[in-house]
Order: C-alpha cells, then sequence, then structure tokens
C-alpha cells in the first residue's frame, strides 16, 4: 500500500540585522529546535558567529535540526566600511541610508538562495526580523506562511497599532503635550509625548521614509506575529493585539531562558569570568546592575550626573558602559579615578558584559535599564526589580508597562528621548537627569521597606510564570507548538 509522505515542517528565520534582535532571534530557533523543529537561520557572514555560539551554548547544533547559512553582505557595494553588516555597527548617519540599501541587496541574495532549498529544507514556514521586508513576497512565492518578530513586546505593539489607526499624536499641538494610548481597560493612565514614541510616528527622522513605509506595509501583510513574551506577562495584550490586527499572535519567550546564556557559558571570555569572581564576593541581592543595551549610550554631561550617583551609592554596583572610547578625556579619567577603586564597590565594564549570567546572580538586586525589550524580558526572567531610564523606541512604553502595569518597577523620570543615529534626535548641552534624581530612584529601588519588597515579591512572582510558560504544557510552549503546525 502506498502512503501518502507529508511535507515535514522546516522553518526558515531570518533575524533583523541588529545584535539586539539576533540574539533573541536565534533563541527562538533554539527553542523551536528543542521542539523538534528543523530550522535553517539566514545571516550575515559577520554575525554567523554570533549565531553559531549560541545555537552551540544553547546545544542545539546541526545535529540538532539548526542550520546556519551565512549569505554574503553587500557592504561595500552599497559603499560601507569593511564588516559593516548590522545597524547598530553603522558609524554615522552619512551611512544609513546605504545601510538599508546592502539591506535590500542582501534581501534579494537571500531570497534567491531560499527559493532554492529543496525538500526536506524547502521553507514551509518563514519567520523574518522587522528589517527583512523581502521575505513576505519570497514566503507567499513559497507558499509558506510568513510570521515577523519585531524585537519588541505585545504591549507596545498594541500601542503602535493604537496610534497607526487612532493618530491621537497628529492632533497634540507640541512635542510634550502628553496624549492617551487607552489600550488596556485595568490601565488608564497609559499617556505618553509625541517626542517620546519610536521613529514611525516622529515627523522628522533620520531614516527615509520609502524605509518606514516598507517596514509598515510588512507588518501588515504577514500572516501572524511572534513575540519574545509570554501571555501572563502583559495581561491580555497578545490576545487584544490578534483580536486589532486580525493576525495569530505568539508569545514564545522569555527566549533568554533557551539555555544560550547559562552560568555554565560564561566562562568563555575573561570578561565575563571578572563580572562573576566579582558578584560571588558579594551579599545575596545587595548589587545594582546598570546597563543601558546593547549599544546605549548617554551624552557625557548625563553619564558624569549619572556617575556621581553611582559612586555615591552604598550598594556595590556593576556598571556597563558603552562607547566608553568616544568619551572626552576628562570623563574618562574621571571614571578611572572614581569606580575602579580598590574596596571593590563599583566594577566598570568597557564593552560587552554577560547581562544573563549577571541578573540571574543572587548577588544582583536590581537593575538600573534603558527599558529595551531585551533587557525587560531578562530582567524579568530573573526576577529581579528594575529602576528605568528609557532612551528611545518603543522604550517609553516598555517603561509604563514595567512601572504602572506590572508594578516591578522605579521611574528615573526621564521624559525626552537620547540622541542616537535613527532618531535625529539633538541632545541639548544640560543633561535632563540630575545626580540627586538618579539617587532617589536608587534609594527607592533597592529599598528593603514595604514598598521595596512588594516589587521584589511581584519580580518574584513573574521569574516563576516566565519558567512555567516555557515548560511543557505551557503558555509560550504551547505557542511554538502552534508555530510549528503552522509550518507543518
Ligand atoms: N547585552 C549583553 N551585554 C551587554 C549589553 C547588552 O548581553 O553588555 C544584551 C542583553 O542581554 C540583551 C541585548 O543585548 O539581550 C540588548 O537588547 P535590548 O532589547 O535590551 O536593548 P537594545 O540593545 O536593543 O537597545
Amino acid at each position: 500500500m502506498e502512503t501518502t509522505q507529508l511535507p515535514k515542517p522546516h522553518l526558515v528565520v531570518i533575524p533583523s540585522p541588529i545584535t539586539s534582535h539576533i540574539i533573541p532571534t536565534v533563541d527562538i530557533c533554539c527553542l523551536l529546535a528543542a521542539h523538534g523543529a528543523p530550522v535553517t537561520i539566514i545571516t550575515t557572514p559577520a554575525s554567523a558567529e554570533l549565531v553559531q555560539s549560541r545555537v552551540h551554548r544553547a546545544g542545539q547544533g546541526s545535529s540538532a535540526g539548526i542550520t546556519v547559512t551565512a549569505i554574503p553582505f553587500p557592504g561595500a557595494e552599497a559603499g560601507l566600511p569593511d564588516g559593516c553588516e548590522r545597524l547598530d555597527h553603522v558609524p554615522s548617519v552619512a551611512l544609513l541610508q546605504k545601510f538599508f540599501h546592502a539591506t535590500e541587496l542582501f534581501g534579494e541574495a537571500a531570497a534567491q538562495h531560499c527559493r532554492r532549498l529543496m525538500a526536506p529544507r524547502r521553507p514551509t514556514c518563514v519567520v523574518a526580523g522587522m528589517c527583512n521586508t523581502w521575505a513576505h513576497a519570497m514566503a507567499r512565492e513559497l507558499g509558506a506562511p510568513c510570521f515577523i518578530f519585531y524585537g519588541h513586546g505585545a504591549f507596545s505593539s498594541l500601542c503602535f497599532d493604537y496610534l497607526y489607526t487612532h493618530r491621537p499624536q497628529e492632533a497634540v499641538a507640541s512635542l510634550d503635550e502628553p496624549f492617551d494610548v487607552p489600550v488596556l481597560p485595568s490601565f488608564d493612565e497609559c499617556k505618553f509625548t509625541r517626542r517620546q514614541l519610536p521613529v514611525f510616528f516622529q515627523q522628522s527622522t533620520n531614516i527615509k521614509d520609502g524605509v518606514l513605509r516598507g517596514i509598515r506595509e510588512f507588518d501588515m501583510a504577514v500572516d501572524g506575529i511572534v513575540v519574545n513574551s509570554f501571555e501572563e506577562l502583559e495581561r491580555d495584550s497578545a490576545a487584544r493585539l490578534a483580536a486589532a490586527t486580525g493576525k495569530a499572535v505568539l508569545a514564545v519567550g522569555p527566549v533568554s531562558l533557551c539555555g544560550a546564556d547559562s552560568r555554565a557559558g560564561t566562562g568563555s571570555s575573561d570578561e565575563a569570568r571578572r563580572c562573576v569572581a566579582w558578584l560571588d564576593a558579594k551579599k545575596a541581592s545587595s548589587v545594582l546592575y546598570v546597563c543601558f543595551g546593547s549599544n546605549g549610550r548617554m551624552p557625557p554631561a548625563q553619564l558624569m550626573q549619572l556617575g556621581l550617583a553611582l559612586v555615591a551609592c552604598p550598594w556595590p554596583v556593576l556598571w556597563v558602559i558603552k562607547g566608553a572610547d568616544t568619551l572626552p578625556d576628562h570623563v574618562n579619567e574621571w571614571l578611572q579615578h572614581s569606580t575602579d577603586d580598590a574596596d571593590g564597590q563599583c566594577l566598570v565594564v568597557r564593552g560587552w558584559a554577560p547581562q544573563v549570567p549577571i541578573l540571574e546572580h543572587p548577588a544582583v538586586g536590581g537593575f538600573l535599564t534603558h527599558c529595551g525589550w531585551g533587557s525587560t524580558l531578562e530582567s524579568v526572567a530573573a526576577g529581579v526589580p528594575m529602576a528605568t531610564w528609557p532612551f528611545f523606541a518603543e522604550q517609553f512604553m516598555n517603561e509604563k508597562l514595567i512601572v504602572d502595569v506590572l508594578g516591578i518597577g522605579v521611574s528615573v523620570g526621564v521624559t525626552k528621548p537620547t540622541e542616537n543615529l535613527l532618531n535625529g534626535v539633538k541632545d541639548g548641552a544640560e543633561p535632563e537627569v540630575g545626580t540627586e534624581q538618579v539617587k532617589r530612584a536608587l534609594n527607592k529601588l533597592m529599598d528593603g521597606g514595604a514598598q521595596g519588597e512588594d516589587r521584589r515579591s511581584k519580580a518574584r512572582e513573574l521569574k516563576a510564570k516566565a519558567k512555567a510558560a516555557l515548560e511543557n504544557g505551557g503558555s509560550s510552549y504551547m505557542n511554538l507548538e502552534k508555530l510549528i503546525q503552522f509550518a507543518a
């Protein structure tokens, strides 16, 4: 008797070319592989090592079903410096447009590669980062469903949807006039100013309209949305987003729990060993960890105000600083003199820190964060309460979720975004946040009193829910299974 062979699922996953998007996208692949689904990750040569090392550390090498394919990135053709293959590596605004052009050319080559894949590696489902707008047409051609992975969460996505649909930001008289974004019925204090919104909703940005329009069109065309979150975290944001967009919304996180950043893997660099050894010598929950994402930089005058607060802290501080080499000499001298002290109260990391193992270390009691979604979820997964200092993008929305909806954070009280390559904001010379303001927020965060304990206990509860979501039968576990069913 003849049996009909059902095509096997094979997911093709293409991360957005941004470090902080590659990390969770690869982690999703590791989770899919742990569920038995074969995955091909399409990336560029300069990112292949980052991808491979995470896959390897999560124990999901090619034998377990993940193939990593590096397609050359036509950076030189577009006029970019050698090795500039990620958005966060673009050195200046002048090269931004060239980068998006190179991404388009990369898309053509990557789509051609995917079209040539034969069974059993023919794509039966495509999951693409938001920058890979070309993936939708390719998936259609192959008859495969296409999912988008934004990098941010369901609550902020719901806010985006509201802003696109109702446009309250266009009815205000100034960049600083607050308006309502009433997306969750139980949360009526959801207000933002136009200045605080991501580039998609700004009148002037450094990104050309065509690029933003392309991302929005991709966003509307896809069959579904994959989020690094879990249903128990963002109230019913995922269900509301599904109802508002008519798309499947699958929360499959926190993906940092996939094992690629386990403490066992931290021996891999000297910096990691230095951080863990320093933390090992500290009391439980006594350390304040400070980091503003993969590339978050403050203007020097603002960094000094923060630094003065950090060195005055009664708790040990682990402070990660990006772009230290671009700081003026007097700031670097001050840092050297004031932080790298013999009593080991303030450890400065100039470069890449092993964030997940740091957050999971029992010595860490609080996290001063820029509210990037990856950092937010990692802190939630580790049960660490946060002090929030949003920089840009959807981070002001994440702050609302952390502080007002979940009750696991203290706002530093920042009202304006920090300048970055994309948003075109020009920082004034005067820092917005002074030393005393930072100290007040940190005192609340690390406070041993009733309010501090309430935040800590809510954070502990969410940590347990995060872990349960990924266990057999949990909400994220089931959503990963649903994603695999879309590919079957
Ligand atoms: N990260 C890290 N070490 C660092 C800085 C960042 O491991 O020194 C990781 C962090 O764990 C997270 C990502 O980089 O996974 C940052 O993502 P997020 O969304 O928080 O911020 P973004 O970099 O997009 O601003």
